[in-house]
């Protein structure tokens, strides 16, 4: 099959969808705007877009009409709320919302990989799925898809995923095999004790006391109770509590996350947190209570599925452009709570500008939008290998 090829004219209307929803982001399961944009663009390569999927996602399918497997594209939509600072004319024209995780980036890919298998369909095979899906910046949408019905009829077989890189220069895909990204959990462990006077400490029970045993017996966890090469970050990111100088204090609470590569750690990590916050309710006569929500699972990559889109890649774009990665990240993707239903590949794309160094979730994020290209040319050849078996 002649590699695919993206015509300038596209390329130049991807850009100005790109920027037109950077100019205009809207925050998680309020992508209302966006989702009229990518419906409207993939109505004018000849599909048939169902719109209000899981509240604002878009799902289009294009049938080759010919045997084959259906292919998923996921494709992410919304942006953090927060206010931009990067100095671009397309700059977010809204206050406290900002496209500063590149997923405007990620809908021109969608829509430039969903031009180049409709430009093809007459020699494809099998049916591709293309799922708009909101929310991703709050762990939300996905499961909010799959409960949707967005993997069924027609059934997903296998499904392909993406994410722009700033540590990758444009023009590379990156990839990894087996766990690429960490599962991620939320905690809240809520310490009751009971108020009193300061000056007659037996007058109360002081939530307090909890509070360097729960911090300690959180990082022995870490030393204890996980293999040492088994990656783990346990943190605590916010206490609260506390009433006046002068009272004891009768509630702390403590949030903060968890993430592993491992699901099994997860659960051990979960299981050594409740153990602890029941052995200091009994030290400290208070009452300890917590709660945990997986936010999402790890992003394990089906090697099958992986190997196939790397050599479908390859074809594409070359050798020189994959790099694997030496190391997961510890980030959590949502896009890992359909590998639970489906094999998946999730590949990262390449976005550092040249003489750019920036971060996702910086204020002054900035996605080089020629990774439109590489990921659309990358995301189609992938599909279109996947789809033929
Ligand atoms: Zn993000
Ligand atoms: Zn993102």
């Amino acid at each position: 099959m002649t590699p695919f090829s993206l015509e300038p004219g596209r390329y130049d209307e991807l850009v100005r969808i790109r920027r037109d929803i950077h100019r205009h982001p809207e925050l998680a399961f309020a992508e209302r705007r966006t989702a009229a944009i990518v419906r409207q663009d993939l109505a004018g390569l000849g599909l048939d877009p169902i719109c209000g999927v899981a509240g604002t996602g878009v799902v289009a399918v294009l049938d080759t009409g010919r045997a084959g497997r259906t292919v998923g594209l996921r494709v992410d939509m919304d942006a953090l709320p927060m206010t931009e600072t990067a100095d671009v004319p397309f700059k977010s024209e809204v206050t406290g919302a900002a496209h500063t995780c590149g997923h405007d980036v990620h809908c021109a890919i969608g829509l430039g990989a969903a031009s180049l298998l409709c430009k093809r369909r007459d020699t494809l095979r099998g049916r591709f799925k293309f799922l708009f899906q909101p929310a991703e910046e709050t762990l939300e949408g996905a499961r909010a898809m799959i409960e949707a019905g967005a993997l069924e009829a027609p059934a997903v077989d296998v499904l392909l995923g993406c994410h722009n890189s700033p540590q990758l220069d444009t023009g590379r895909i990156g990839y990894r095999h087996g766990a690429s990204m960490a599962s991620s959990s939320a905690f809240v462990i809520d310490v009751r004790g009971a108020a009193g006077h300061a000056a007659h400490p037996r007058s109360g029970v002081d939530a307090l006391q909890a509070l360097p045993m729960l911090l300690a017996g959180l990082n022995a966890i870490r030393a204890k109770e996980v293999a040492a090469d088994q990656p783990l970050i346990l943190s605590v990111g916010r206490i609260q509590g506390g009433r006046a100088r002068n009272v004891i204090c009768d509630a702390v609470t403590l949030e903060g996350t968890c993430r592993t590569l491992d699901d099994t750690v997860r659960g051990e990590v979960e299981a050594a947190l409740r153990r602890l916050a029941q052995g200091t309710a009994t030290a400290t006569r208070t009452q300890v209570d917590v709660q945990w929500h997986t936010l999402a699972p790890a992003l394990i990559n089906d090697r099958d599925t992986l190997d196939r889109t790397l050599r479908a890649i390859e074809r594409c774009l070359g050798a020189d452009a994959l790099v694997e990665l030496d190391a997961p990240s510890m980030g959590g993707e949502d896009f890992a709570w359909y590998r639970q239903r489906v094999p998946v590949a999730h590949l990262r794309i390449g976005s550092r500008g040249a003489g750019r160094s920036t971060q996702l979730h910086q204020s002054d994020y900035f996605c080089d939008e020629r990774a439109i290209e590489t990921g659309a040319l990358a995301l189609a050849s992938a599909a279109a290998e996947l789809a033929a078996s």
